[in-house]
């Protein structure tokens, strides 16, 4: 049991911090299992706090060697030190501190401070990893200038790295120094250390005031063949950024570093990024169009935090969404303007709708800006990210394209090299727009998914229509009765000829006139605020949107809603395809006009996971063999549809990572799906596209259809050939875990214990963890749900074992876990007594005992 309750942090209990650091200056002497780090800070009080108050340091698992104060060495009795905190009173008001501790990088399995992966050493910062690093105010609002030392073995490090611009590198006897100098104030948690053997793969980027930057990329040798698209995209990434904020790079030098094993997917480490190297390695024959797709999308975004977090950073961790919320915005942008924008909008709307609706409603539920946390690890959420995302995007949407850069301009101007609050980002935008934006801030502190109610009503004789909306939103943890938004509502209406109807609006009773008899209202366009919206249409009325909408968003949200209303009845036992759905499929089908990667989303049913979250309790057993019905049933009655189309776009090509070709790729892989649905020809198509594809994209394809349409044997076939195929290649391999821990058909509980066991199975690697066990509980439904709980005892096993080695990635693993009480009873009772285990097991780390005992509430 613990011991004690881990303490809770509060918003509202925020302090400045007693000292200042002007300057910090680290010495690494680096060895795996016994590095010094010296520390040299310049210290100046804050004359905010009281005279007297005392220096507090963090620190977590270090060893201190020694203490000074401008040059005395300490004794034990003239300072505090407990497990968390080194503290000294009796402070000058100005001072310098010199420590000197010792850490264990080998063993620190946590990827959190200074660790090992493979052979190089690494270092991750955010959101308090510095701590472990050297003892230090490790809070984001105390912003220092760093100079960083390391010496190591010249010949285990050829390449040395850490923040800013290389000042000097000497060699002595074996033994090799480097100096680097950041000259932009950061706080901590923005510090990186990398070295090891590693090669580099340069490029360089000249900016709009015409400097030169060099761009240079490392990886371990045996990957310089996957750099190239990371560099591309960093280099749009760089110019988008000027051109659409007005944002120059501000270093000579900017560096990306690829790390095997790596908690999450990249850090936007000061002019030094290091990536989880699923996230920047690609090429077409190891890679898949999703991973391109990606990998744009996170260079991106580390990229863009060099302003929107970094020179501009947050006060504290309530803050979070400040940087984050923003960039993603900003990311998602950037990837609108290279690829599609709508399909942009649908993939994130459903990443909302699935797991970040889904946050909202549990017992996670936090707000954007949250008022406390245990462990600030936990609160890198859907919620923080993709919901701080829309709410900027919605503030994006009130303001305008040019009003928005207005504020953004004034915000960069007011706050560059200073820590802020949400509350300055939104004032920013409010004194160059001249708007009050009090009540639109609510977004910001109340936590849930509004839900919206929509009514029309339409008066033939006045040829007026009414529209209606109501809003509440539902209680959350700690929260109830809670105000309404501020909602942007854009919105379509439809005349019968498919033609948009331009009409008056009377804004506050949204009487529309003018207006047709039979005119279709479309709500909410392009997700125009992160909402649930509760609005009846007719089958017909959500085939003739599917295809006659012109807003792309609404035209697939049209189509869900209805493969949604055919999974139900499949679940009745009533679903059968209506003529008219088969004809209006099979002119979207043969339709020439459409993006092809538009319409693969018009084509695609919900995932079970998007059904779940439309339907309670969630029966996953039951959702699963309905949708299954739905696919045969679409699988059947469009076969030469889908076949036609898969032969028109299998045409033999070289593979290029453009949208047009990821799109034809998309929209020829989803007909092959069905097509092997529907016949044992599509099987076999699939089989020759397995074995003579020239990229992943296809293979993966092939592959998954076997696994999941194929007969078993020639599913496990295909398997072995790809493993024999790909072995020495560990990303891939996470793919072929993946497609089978994932998969419906073969992801059984006793099938994971045998992948779990495989050689190429890694407990120390998040990426394997991610691959076999997270695709197992958030994909495979129905068996992570089997009836006799087997499946939770699988995950329980997996975090008891991380809760110790990886308390991130072990707090991770439990989401599934932590939705017990919207299961059906069976279920429900079965994960809430894994949950009670799990609280009874012993020590617990404060990120696994925050979600299970919150969880249990
Ligand atoms: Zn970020």
């Amino acid at each position: 049991m613990l011991d004690a309750q881990p303490k809770t942090t509060q918003l509202s209990e925020y302090t400045e911090p007693n000292f200042w650091v002007e300057t910090t200056e680290l010495t690494f002497e680096l060895q795996p299992e016994n590095t010094i780090v010296s520390t040299r800070l310049q210290l100046k009080r804050n004359p905010k706090r009281p005279a007297n108050s005392p220096l507090e340091l963090d620190g977590d698992e270090l060893e201190l060697i020694s203490v000074a104060v401008n040059g005395k060495q300490l004794g034990v009795n003239d300072y505090s030190l407990d497990e968390e905190c080194l503290v000294i009173h009796n402070m000058p008001d100005e001072a310098v501190l010199e420590t000197k501790v010792r850490v264990n990088p080998a063993q620190n399995t946590t990827l959190d401070g200074l660790y090992r992966s493979g052979g190089m050493y690494c270092t991750q910062c955010e959101a308090q990893g510095f701590r472990r690093i050297t003892y230090y105010p490790d809070r984001p609002d105390v912003m220092s200038v760093f100079t960083t030392h390391i010496v190591a073995d010249a010949e285990g490090n050829p390449v040395m790295l850490s923040n800013g611009n290389l000042i000097t590198d000497s060699l002595d006897q074996g033994v090799r120094t480097v100096t680097w100098h950041d000259p932009h104030k950061k706080p901590s948690y923005l510090f990186a250390l990398v070295a090891g053997d590693l090669v580099v793969k340069e490029d360089s980027f000249t900016t709009m005031s015409g400097r030169e930057v060099a761009l240079k990329l490392y990886v371990e040798s045996q990957n310089i063949d996957k750099t190239d698209y990371a560099l591309d995209a960093l280099k749009r990434s760089m110019r988008w950024d000027e051109e659409t904020y007005g944002r120059e790079y501000d270093l000579d030098i900017f560096m990306i570093v690829a790390v095997d094993d790596f908690n999450m997917g990249a850090m936007e480490n000061k002019g030094l990024n290091v990536f989880n190297s699923s996230c920047v390695l690609a090429n077409p024959a190891t890679a898949t169009d999703a991973t391109y797709q990606r990998i744009e999308g996170i260079v991106a975004h580390e990229y863009f935090h060099n302003w929107t977090g970094n020179r501009v950073t947050c006060r504290d961790w309530f803050q979070l969404s400040l940087k984050e919320g923003f960039t993603v915005f900003r990311d998602a942008s950037f990837s609108a303007d290279m690829n599609s924008a709508v399909v942009k909008r649908i993939e994130d709307a459903t990443l909302m709708r699935t797991a970040q609706f889904a946050e909202d409603a549990g017992p996670m539920a936090h707000p954007v800006q949250p008022d406390s946390y245990i462990e600030i690890s936990n609160f890198y959420t859907m919620t923080i990210y993709e919901k701080g995302a829309e709410v900027v995007r919605m503030l994006h949407k009130i303001l305008g394209a040019e009003g928005f850069r207005k504020g953004s301009d004034l915000y960069f101007e007011r706050h560059d090299g200073q820590a802020v609050t949400i509350h300055e980002f939104v004032g920013a935008m409010e004194t160059a727009n001249n708007i009050d934006l009090t009540l639109f801030k609510r977004w910001y502190k109340q936590a849930g998914t509004p839900v919206v109610e929509a009514q029309t009503q339409y008066d033939s004789s006045k040829q007026t229509l009414t529209l209606s909306l109501r809003q509440h939103c539902p209680d959350t943890p700690g929260q109830t009765n809670k105000k309404p938004m501020w909602l942007p509502v854009q919105l379509g209406l439809i005349a019968e000829d498919g033609q948009n109807i331009n009409i008056q609006v009377e804004p506050a009773h949204f009487v529309f006139s003018n207006v047709p008899e039979n005119t279709r209202v479309s709500l909410f366009c392009d997700f125009s605020a992160p909402i649930k919206l509760e609005y009846e249409q007719s089958t017909d009325e959500l085939l003739f949107l599917l295809e006659h909408d012109s807003d792309g968003f609404n035209r697939w949200d049209a189509g869900q809603k209805l493969m949604l209303s055919w999974i139900e009845q499949a679940r009745q036992g009533q679903f059968e395809l209506s003529d008219s759905a088969k004809a209006g499929l099979t002119r979207l089908i043969n339709s020439t006009d459409l993006d092809p990667a538009l319409l693969t989303y018009l084509l695609k049913l919900p995932s079970e996971s998007y059904v779940a979250e439309f339907s309670a309790p969630i029966d996953p057993v039951g959702i699963h063999h309905a949708r299954e019905q739905v696919v045969n049933a679409l699988a059947n009655a469009l076969e030469s549809e889908f076949k036609a189309c898969y032969k028109r776009l299998n045409i033999q090509q070289d593979y290029a990572p453009t949208h047009s070709q990821m799109a034809a790729r998309s929209l020829k892989n989803i007909s092959l799906y069905y097509w092997a649905m529907a016949s044992a020809e599509g099987i076999n198509q699939a089989q020759q596209q397995f074995q003579h594809a020239d990229n992943m994209t296809d293979q993966m394809a092939a592959l998954n259809i076997l696994v999941n349409a194929g007969e078993k044997a020639q599913a496990q076939a295909a398997l072995n050939d790809f493993y024999q195929q790909w072995q020495h290649d560990s990303l891939v391999i996470n793919q072929w875990f993946t497609v089978q821990a994932g998969s419906a058909v073969l992801g059984t509980v006793a099938y994971v214990q045998t992948l779990i066991e495989h050689s190429a199975f890694d407990w120390r690697n998040p990426n394997k963890i991610r691959a076999v066990i997270g695709a197992f509980t958030n994909q495979s439904l129905v068996n992570f749900h089997q009836a006799d709980g087997a499946g939770y005892k699988l995950l329980v096993d997996a975090i008891l074992r991380l809760n110790k080695a990886n308390p991130q990635i072990a707090a991770r693993l439990l989401t599934p876990l932590t939705r017990w009480k919207r299961l059906l009873p069976q279920q429900s009772n079965l994960m809430k007594q894994q949950l009670e285990s799990i609280l009874k097991s012993g020590e617990l780390s404060k990120d696994v005992y925050e979600v299970v005992s919150k969880s249990l509430i």
